[in-house]
């Protein structure tokens, strides 16, 4: 399986915005001071409206590890989203908004908010969950085993490997069962009494190439028909993973024409009462959130103006890390521009966000600001050498 990744293309070009939204960012640091990381909920809407406009037969579950800001989760529950959690913490901030919904007296209400998609999940977390009747993924004997016997109560969905060719981050080297030994798995957890409902997968995120999920659909399809013939079972849910790209730059193709394509292969391959699931993490949340931050310290290294600013690749930066991505620093200021190194606040060189920025001549106290850094950024904000993640500030609530 290929296991090259590419950036996410994340340029200065993309990350235009108007000048209302510039004097709007500047006053929001001034009112809450710098690092300010500010969710905008209208567009967080947008791109929900967007997805359900193309796939309006699939039920979106917002992959919480993208951005698990529980305003967030609010939001995107009212809109009638439900919800991928992979920890009993995520489990939780989803928990405490839909216990008090109406339709908790279904006997499979959980599953209808919550999917608990890590394959991977700790016997303490396992017996946890059982007295919710979660539905839970799995792709290995051993899980199904502890399943079996620390939440028996669970309704079980086998996650395949699946090609992730092309996608930015890629998941199949950690997770996935091979679609060669899929049946015999299923097979294996009905003799242990428990019930397999559906299969998923994930084509790696930020897919920027779409045959991936037409494989997916192609393999999934086949694993279900092999399970009617072979074993008379019928599996009725199917979730189709996240990896929806986001328009980090012009480049990337739109997500109606991927949907054209999905809408196409689900009908051609599945029954029309097939349940159809999807986890889109960083589509409902990548472009809708932005980043202020105040330079606090300037030096000339190797001949480069160099600004040390008070966010970094420890903090809201990190996605440059953990999900290749790249968020251009811009300046408010206008004026001639330079070829400029931007570091973090930390005191490990580690912590650099770019060598190359095109900056204006910038002085202590000016701030700076990135664009579509709302996926897997804030998420994965540390506390090292004592600064915390930056201020959250929501917008259009
Ligand atoms: C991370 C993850 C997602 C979200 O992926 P995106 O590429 O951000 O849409 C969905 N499902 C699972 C199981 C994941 O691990």
């Amino acid at each position: 399986m290929d296991t090259t990744v590419k950036t996410c293309g994340n340029d200065a070009k993309a990350s235009h915005i108007d000048r209302g939204s510039r004097q709007n960012l500047q006053q929001l640091a001034r009112e809450n001071g710098t690092p300010v990381f500010i969710i905008d909920h209208e567009k967080i809407r947008e791109n929900y409206r967007e997805f359900k406009k193309f796939l309006p037969k699939v039920q979106v579950y917002f992959a919480v590890k993208a951005n698990s800001n529980p305003e967030i989760v609010k939001t995107l529950l009212d809109m009638g989203s439900s919800f991928d959690v992979a920890s009993m913490p995520e489990f939780m901030i989803v928990y405490e908004f839909i216990k008090d919904l109406p339709d908790k007296e279904r006997q499979d209400w959980i599953w209808d908010r919550i999917i608990y998609a890590n394959t991977i999940k700790p016997i303490e977390t396992l017996e946890e969950l059982n007295q919710y009747k979660p539905l839970v993924t799995f792709d290995n004997i051993e899980e199904l085993r502890k399943i079996r016997a620390h939440a028996p109560q669970a309704g079980l969905v086998l996650r395949l490997r699946v090609p992730n060719t092309g996608s930015m981050v890629e998941l199949s080297s950690k997770f996935g069962a091979d679609p060669g030994e899929a049946v015999d798995l299923i097979a294996a957890a009905f003799d242990h009494g428990l019930v397999v409902e559906g299969l998923s997968f994930h084509v790696g995120s930020q897919c920027t190439n779409f045959e991936n999920y037409v494989e997916a659909l192609q393999i999934s399809a086949s694993i279900i028909e092999e399970c009617e013939s072979r074993l008379g079972k019928k599996i009725r849910i199917l979730d189709i993973g996240g990896g929806f790209p986001v328009k980090y730059n012009p480049e990337v193709r739109s997500i109606e024409e991927l949907a054209v394509k999905l809408n196409a292969e689900i009908a051609r391959l599945f029954p029309a009462d097939m349940e159809i699931l999807a986890e889109p993490g960083r589509f409902l949340v990548a472009n809708a959130c932005m980043l202020v931050a105040k330079v606090i310290g300037k030096a000339y290294r190797n001949g480069k103006p160099s600004y040390y600013i008070n966010d970094g690749v420890y903090h809201t930066y990190s996605g440059q890390v953990f999900d290749h991505c790249t968020y251009p620093v811009l300046a408010f200021k206008e004026g001639p521009k330079q070829i400029s190194a931007v570091f973090g606040p930390t005191c490990d060189a580690f912590d650099t966000i770019t060598l190359s920025a095109e900056l204006p001549d910038l002085e202590i106290g000016d701030l700076v600001y990135s664009v579509n850094i709302g996926a897997y950024s804030h998420a994965s904000s540390t506390h090292f050498n004592g600064f915390p993640p930056a201020k959250v500030v929501h917008i259009n609530k």
